[in-house]
């Protein structure tokens, strides 16, 4: 049988730490892309929105007319991984002010959300369905305030939801990227993948 080819994995690059998720995507077996513009979309089987400032990258998604194209592929089905900035602008709401979101992920999300004193933590988390557990860099990150009914909770922190999903939408309030620990970079992959 031939080998399938690596799955196009796009990270949506107007803000944040895009080279960390493109390494990534790179070690995880995908081939890496940055996405700016509407055209990037059609390219891609998966998409990766870094974090960063979510307030920005909104901001600057609006200005390259993106938010509705991101709105449209995601909910065609595009799987997608959204982490710490881009769990809140995956989300369809934040508990203070408003801000451009995307409004595919059902949950609201309270930002900077852990205290000034724990602005920047680490710890090990278990995951739902996995042996071994996972090394979490929090920094600035947001807590789930409420999800609705289709949103699976894989992880938690101080039983806080951290790690979500919602069929081909998969949402951290921590930074994998940094770790190195490539399983959920793996798992969009997989999502990628399926027929
Ligand atoms: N505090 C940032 C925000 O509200 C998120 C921080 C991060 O992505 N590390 O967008």
């Amino acid at each position: 049988m031939p080998e399938s080819p690596a799955p196009v994995v796009g990270v949506l690059a107007l803000q944040g730490d895009v080279r960390e998720h493109l390494r990534m995507v790179t070690a995880a077996g995908g081939i890496g892309r940055e996405v700016k513009v509407p055209a990037d979309l059609d390219t891609i089987h998966a998409l990766i929105i870094p974090g960063g400032e979510s307030t920005t990258i909104g901001r600057l998604a609006r200005l390259y007319g993106m938010i509705e194209p991101l709105r449209k592929h995601i909910r065609a089905g595009l799987p997608t991984f959204g982490t710490c900035a881009g769990m809140i602008f995956l989300a369809s709401g934040v508990t203070e002010g408003a801000q451009p979101q995307l409004g595919v992920l059902d949950m609201v999300v309270e930002r900077n959300a852990f205290g000034r004193q724990n602005e920047s933590f680490e710890c090990d988390l278990a995951v739902e369905g996995w042996e071994e557990t996972i090394h979490a860099v929090f920094i600035r990150a947001p807590i789930v305030s409420s999800t609705g009914p289709d949103v699976e909770v894989m992880a938690r922190h101080d039983s806080r939801p951290v790690l979500v999903r919602d069929g081909d939408i998969l949402a951290s309030s921590f930074h994998p990227e940094l770790t190195g620990d490539l399983r959920l970079h793996r798992m969009l992959l997989a999502m990628a993948d399926k027929p």
